[in-house]
């Protein structure tokens, strides 16, 4: 599958559509997601076009995916919402069809602030 040039992620990197943005490096940018499910829901994303978490472990440069686990760190830092200087989170990566990914750029869901409740629902 090739890169969609025109998901919304790719929009926002852009600087074609707003987000309310909590960080940004030479990496990664993260901003809220618009539809929060829990009282704290942010998104990490690449600055890279990567479709999904298999297209970026395959196809990205170390230097980026070391820049992407430290900027998920970073954030849940600025959110007080790290294990060391709040209650903890959960990190997901929706992948493919059957992971219920909607947009198709490599994003983590950061998602805490209150507890989470189980990992998936049935
Ligand atoms: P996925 O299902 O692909 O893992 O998650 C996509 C996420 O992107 C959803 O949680 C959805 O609410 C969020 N989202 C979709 N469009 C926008 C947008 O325009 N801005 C922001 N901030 N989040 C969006």
């Amino acid at each position: 599958m090739k890169y969609d040039d025109n998901n919304i992620f790719a929009k926002i990197l852009r600087g074609e559509v707003p987000c309310d943005k909590i960080y940004e490096d030479e990496y990664v940018l993260s901003f809220y997601d618009v539809s929060p499910q829990r009282k704290i829901h942010a998104l990490v994303i690449p600055k890279g076009q990567y479709i999904d978490l298999d297209d970026f472990n395959e196809n990205a440069s170390k230097e980026e995916i070391h820049g992407l686990m430290k900027g998920i760190s970073t954030v849940t830092k600025k959110l007080n919402i790290s294990s060391k200087n709040g209650k903890g989170y959960r990190a997901i990566s929706n992948i493919g069809e059957n992971g219920g990914q909607e947009v198709p750029h490599l994003h983590f869901h950061l998602i805490g602030g209150e507890n989470v409740g189980k990992m998936v629902q049935k």
